[in-house]
């Protein structure tokens, strides 16, 4: 994996990658002197923390969807063991979204977003 530089707005904590610091904080509008370089070990730790995040967001997106689809399943009821096993699902749905969710929430506290 090639790494970018990375920069951080002292002012409002926006990372930037790219060669060089941007002339402005597309978040704060604070100037270009603002942003200090994040060096190699940090700047590993925001990639890695980056894609980590994303998982989570895809794995509660797709927890989204499969509630969304056992709410379908149970409306359309064919028969008590189809119903049973969607709202088993569903269930279980909700406390995957929920579980990424709360390890999500402790990523932000510490910083690794
Ligand atoms: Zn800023």
């Amino acid at each position: 994996m090639i790494l970018n530089k990375l920069w951080r707005c002292s002012v409002c904590g926006y990372v930037h990658e790219g060669d060089q610091a941007p002339d402005k904080c597309p978040k704060c509008g604070a100037p270009k002197e603002k942003f200090i370089e994040i060096y190699e070990d940090d700047a590993k730790k925001i990639y890695n923390s980056d894609r980590t995040n994303d998982i989570h967001m895809k794995i509660i997106n797709l927890a989204d969807e499969m509630i969304e689809l056992c709410k379908e399943g149970i409306e359309i009821d064919l028969d008590p063991g189809c119903v049973s096993t969607f709202e088993k699902a569903k269930d279980e749905g909700w406390v995957i979204k929920q579980r990424c969710k709360a390890e999500l929430e402790t990523h932000m506290k510490k910083g690794k977003w």
